[in-house]
């Protein structure tokens, strides 16, 4: 599209976490505004250096300032009211508006009018790691790029890269599969392993519909903030995949660490019900996360899971 100069003004990239949607954003603004102009980044000329470095003036990434890191309408409205204004340098002007899976849907209309009709020289890049999370309005406005899991040999090769061991290597594959940006989380020594194991048990849990092994599964989390949260998002994950697969029953729709679980998971629970539990944890993210006492929080999550059940 860019060496038959028809470039298009709002592009959507979603995919699972880790997957590299922001890295694929980079990419597509390099190939935009590199000075070479054939369509692919040369990774030399000053803009390709400047995206590299993230600090080219026509690249604009928004930043989340909502509570569960979603963007507020104030974010977005300044996003559009800016598109009026011209290029310093580049042939575009690109705003860069990641993860917006939690935006609410008056901030996403906010957006909306620059989607419909962005100036030519605006290009806007969303990244979502679900297209269902974005209005139909939008969706049906941008183009749409999904990103996938690469083979495990390639998943290796990339890993190998880094310097890190082998056999860890081997190991967060096995876990994780080919997501490199999880595999990566991992072998740096985040939590993410734990963290799912966690939610496979409490999805498990929830699938049983044993109260007393929920709360001995939420209970597991007690005194980790960080761990909670990551937990309670990958959750969220398997119950919006479970959520999803109600509405289609297409497994190559889901997204989740868990989608075996997202399947029975839907099995055992109506959509109308998997949709009040979603809504309770998200409701406890955003509490949790604006500092409310750790345990009470989990505690009266699980009473209120039990009695979506
Ligand atoms: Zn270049």
């Amino acid at each position: 599209m860019i060496i038959k100069d028809r470039v298009v003004n709002s592009i959507l990239v979603y995919g699972e976490k880790g997957l590299g949607k922001k890295t694929a954003a980079d990419y597509i603004s390099a190939s935009l505004l590199c000075e070479q102009k054939n369509g692919t980044p040369c990774g030399v000329c000053k803009s390709c250096r400047m995206i590299l470095h993230k600090t080219h003036p026509d690249v604009i990434y928004a930043e989340p300032s909502g509570k569960s890191g979603n963007y507020k309408i104030d974010t977005l409205r300044e996003i559009v009211e800016n598109s009026t204004v011209l290029p310093n340098e580049g042939r575009y002007k690109i705003y860069i508006i990641s993860d917006m899976d939690n935006t609410l849907v008056p901030a996403q209309n906010a957006l909306l009018k620059l989607i419909e009709e962005p100036p030519d020289h605006c290009v806007i890049i969303l990244t979502a790691s679900s297209r269902s999370s974005l209005l139909p309005t939008i969706i049906s406005r941008v183009v749409s790029l999904s990103v996938h899991e690469v083979s495990k040999d390639s998943c290796e090769k990339a890993l190998a890269k880094y310097g890190y061991n082998i056999d860890e290597i081997k190991k967060s594959i096995d876990i994780l599969g080919g997501n490199i940006g999880k595999c990566k989380s991992y072998l740096d020594g985040e939590e993410i392993v734990d963290a799912v194991t966690i939610t496979k048990n409490i999805t498990d849990a929830l699938i049983s519909g044993d109260e007393y092994l929920i709360l001995k599964e939420f209970n597991e989390l007690a005194g980790a903030k960080p761990m909670t949260l990551t937990v309670l998002n990958l959750l969220c994950e398997v119950i919006r995949d479970a959520m999803s697969y109600h509405a289609c029953c297409d497994e190559s729709n889901l997204i989740s660490t868990y989608k075996n679980g997202a399947v029975r998971l839907s099995e055992h629970t109506s959509k109308a019900k998997a949709r009040k539990i979603y809504l309770v944890v998200t409701k406890y993210i955003d509490r949790i996360n604006s500092n409310g006492n750790l345990s009470l929080a989990l505690n009266s999550l699980c009473s209120e899971i039990k009695e979506t059940l």
